[in-house]
């Protein structure tokens, strides 16, 4: 792998990467927390699936905000 996979946004648990069929054509990054459920966009390769999840961190900050 290229690109080091940061932490959850959510939860801080350290997610893993994985193809979420067996023989399919695409990557996605989960949380190995089951209660978190944090998952990245499917991608067709582990470097884009890895990139994608790394732009989800830090957390959305702006969605706690109150109205
Ligand atoms: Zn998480």
């Amino acid at each position: 792998m290229s690109a080091p996979l940061l932490p959850c946004p959510f939860c801080g648990t350290k997610p893993y990467i994985s193809q979420p069929m067996a023989g399919a054509k695409w990557w996605e990054v989960s949380c190995s927390d089951e209660d978190c459920g944090a998952m990245g966009q499917s991608c067709p390769n582990v470097d884009d699936a890895i990139a994608v999840w790394n732009r989800r961190t830090p957390p959305p900050a702006d969605q706690v905000v109150s109205s």
